[in-house]
């Protein structure tokens, strides 16, 4: 029996009523329960406090009122909306007397979204975004480019935006996508939230729906993947990446880097004269030479480019479905500099590259992958089901993000996130199902507790049910929990 974390944060205090225990998700670092209640209905006085950690609060509850200590205005935030949870669970008005001492454990606390599988729209995408911020997730990863459709207006490249999006069920739909004007919109959208939007630009692979644009940036021979040969696709890459720059404030910017096939490099005469003209050994380390480059072409504006897995995998086969973890790799004079961010989607691959000395975010598919069927007793939507493996909440809530990561590396996890791949969703109402109440588990681990061992799921499970009674009364379509 796992020891209650409950009990372990209230030890030296009185029990929290029923109503204040459960309305908190993610649970602050630190409570401490004290008798009497607050009525006073006054908004909370503030003061400004250099000693606490960026995006933490202290927050008082005494009988005499509310006050909010905070070093930065995401602090003051987060204060506010574990505020709202126990306003939500006081049932006759009166706040418990607590003292909370609350930080996150990590700084990249994420959501991903695929909308170039499936369009959503932006009042769709300011939904999840309330939704984060109500559970204290930090970072919204826009999935905008892919091998079915490119939805972000690049200006000069007028075709990226103009063709239909396949869905993987035979549906045509679309064409969609979005305007400078609907991604500002966005993202003041989520910076008054204190949500960072981290824009993805797939390459040099998942990337067919720009070679059907512009069939030059494909490799000839066949194969739709960026044909790094040609001097117009590495062009066409640092003026998507000039773009995005520009319209996009984020530090981080994603370059892809996943399930690239090497084998039509081989083939193509453009990327065989690239890869004599740059002394590479072969068509194999063509992307990692992309990597170098696009990395340092960012590095050199300011930026850091993060990608997923395979950008260390260096020399060798990157399989989506393996652990995409080459021992050659480790070797190879083309892995990136450290001036990247790596995206784990495999346990073994997340923890290898911070024991590397890559800084991670991991988001293990076992995990992380809300597009894995949650094995409800009753549930009418679609997803995958790869190994006829399962993602119920309770693995969500056993994601261990220091998994294989030694002691000297943890701090190399800069945190963590879900992935929504969207090729099996419906709609909103069906991304709203995959995401909740699993969203929760990954809200509790990355805010308040990496730490398996100081987890107690059925603890959890009973606040998770109380709030899968608010999304519902906010109109969101959360799943059962079980
Ligand atoms: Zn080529």
């Amino acid at each position: 029996m796992k020891k209650l974390l409950f009990a372990m944060m209230v030890a030296s205090g009185a029990a929290l009523p029923l109503s204040a225990q459960q309305c908190l998700v993610p649970m602050p670092r630190e409570v401490k329960v004290s008798d009497g209640e607050c009525r006073a209905i006054d908004g909370p006085r503030t003061e400004i406090a250099a000693t606490i950690p960026p995006e933490g609060y202290e927050l008082s509850i005494t009988p005499d009122g509310v006050t909010i200590r905070y070093s930065d205005d995401a602090g003051l935030f987060y204060a506010r909306m574990t505020l709202k949870q126990l306003r939500e669970g006081a049932t006759d008005g009166a706040l418990p007397c607590v003292e909370i001492k609350d930080a996150p454990a990590f700084r990249w606390r994420g959501v991903h979204l695929d909308e170039a599988r499936h369009f959503f729209g932006k009042t769709a995408v300011k939904r999840i975004l309330d939704e984060m911020s109500w559970y204290k997730l930090n970072v919204f990863h826009w999935h905008l480019t892919d091998s079915q459709a490119w939805v972000l207006d690049v200006p000069g490249y007028p075709n990226l935006i103009r063709q239909g999006l396949g869905r993987s069920f035979g549906e045509k739909v679309g064409p969609f996508h979005y305007t400078a004007n609907d991604v500002k919109e966005i993202l003041e959208y989520a910076a008054r939230r204190h949500i960072t939007v981290v824009p993805e630009i797939d390459f040099p692979g998942h990337f067919a729906a720009a070679c059907r644009a512009y069939p030059d940036l494909a490799c000839k021979g066949g194969g739709k993947v960026m044909c790094v040969g040609n001097t117009n696709a590495v062009a066409f890459a640092e003026k998507v990446l000039d773009y995005v720059c520009e319209l996009f404030p984020s530090h981080d910017i994603h370059i892809g880097g996943d399930e690239c096939p090497r084998k039509f490099w081989a083939k193509c005469p453009r990327c065989r004269a690239f890869v004599e003209r740059e002394g590479l050994k072969d068509a194999e380390d063509i992307q990692p030479w992309l990597t170098r480059h696009l990395a340092a072409y960012l590095e050199a504006k300011g930026r850091r480019a993060i990608g997923w897995e395979e950008i260390v995998v260096g020399r060798g086969k990157a399989d989506a479905n393996g652990e995409s973890e080459n021992k050659d790799g480790a070797k190879s004079s083309l892995l990136p500099e450290k001036n990247v961010l790596v995206m784990g989607y495999h346990n073994a691959a997340a923890a290898r590259s911070a024991n590397m000395g890559y800084q991670v975010v991991s988001c293990p598919n076992w995990h992380c992958y809300f597009d894995y069927t949650q094995q409800l007793k009753d549930d009418p939507f679609n997803y995958f089901l790869p190994d006829g493996r399962w993602l119920p909440l309770e693995e969500v809530y056993w994601f261990d993000p220091f998994e294989g990561v030694a002691a000297e590396s943890r701090a190399n996890i800069v945190g963590g996130q879900c992935c929504n791949w969207t090729e099996k969703t419906l709609n909103l109402y069906d991304l709203e199902w995959k995401m909740w109440p699993r969203g929760l588990a990954l809200a509790e681990i990355l805010w308040t507790n990496p730490d398996p061992s100081k987890r107690d799921f059925v603890e959890f499970s009973a606040r998770a049910a109380e709030h899968r009674r608010r999304l519902i009364r906010e109109h969101v379509n959360c799943a059962p929990l079980k």
